[in-house]
């Protein structure tokens, strides 16, 4: 299958109301330009500076999610463009997300990421953090929380993973029920997407499946 095939194929399978971010990491602009041509417009990378290439490089229709972790002095360098930062995982980023949004006369979305998994080596803020957090974030007037982000464990078990994702589609509602405008519900990648879909994600990061396998 082609990248334009895989693309169209997802397009065509999920909902409506559901946004496929291609995960472009380690692609390059030629493979970007297949899912382009395929109708897709929104890519994801986890490196700044590939971004930031990348960026300048291709049309300029294409909306750019940083989906990576994010360290706070590369904040910079993509605040002129960047669409949607889904790895918001401290205070501290934030407010350097405020200040390099105030710099660019934006306010920027972001996500807040949310420790969902069993293992301890992914990112993100608790329940109660993410609380704080949004709280917090009414004093940084220049970033528009969004929405939430999680990856689930790297496991086979679906029932895990299918918790894992039922208990932040559950923290995201209990937000929204307190009033807090969120929108965007960011799971799923290649491995997972359906089952975070029916747990009701609305944004979709999918890229081997897209791109084919990934050489480091
Ligand atoms: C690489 C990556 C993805 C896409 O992974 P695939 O399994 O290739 O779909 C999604 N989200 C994040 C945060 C990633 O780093």
């Amino acid at each position: 299958m082609s990248i334009v095939e895989n693309t169209t194929t997802i397009l065509q399978e999920i909902p409506q109301h559901v946004q496929l971010v291609a995960v472009s990491k380690t692609k390059t602009n030629e493979e970007i330009m297949q899912a382009y041509d395929a109708g897709q417009r929104v890519f994801g990378e986890n490196k700044i500076q590939d971004m930031t290439r990348k960026q300048e490089e291709l049309p300029k229709d294409i909306q750019w999610h940083m989906i990576g972790h994010v360290q706070s002095n590369k904040v910079k360098y993509m605040a002129p463009y960047v669409d949607l930062i889904h790895g918001v995982d401290s205070l501290k980023l934030l407010k350097e997300i405020d200040k390099q949004a105030t710099k660019n006369n934006r306010i920027i979305p972001c996500l807040l990421q949310i420790h969902i998994a069993q293992e301890d080596n992914k990112f993100g803020f608790s329940a109660e953090e993410c609380q704080q957090a949004i709280e917090m974030s009414k004093e940084f007037p220049h970033v528009h929380i969004k929405g939430l982000m999680g990856m689930a464990s790297y496991t086979e078990g679906q029932k895990q993973i299918a918790q894992e994702f039922a208990g932040l589609k559950n923290l995201y509602d209990q937000l929204i029920q307190q009033n807090h405008r969120l929108e965007t519900l960011s799971m799923g990648m290649s491995g997972d997407y359906p089952l975070a879909i029916a747990q009701g994600s609305n944004m979709i990061r999918v890229g081997s499946k897209i791109f084919g396998p990934r050489n480091y």
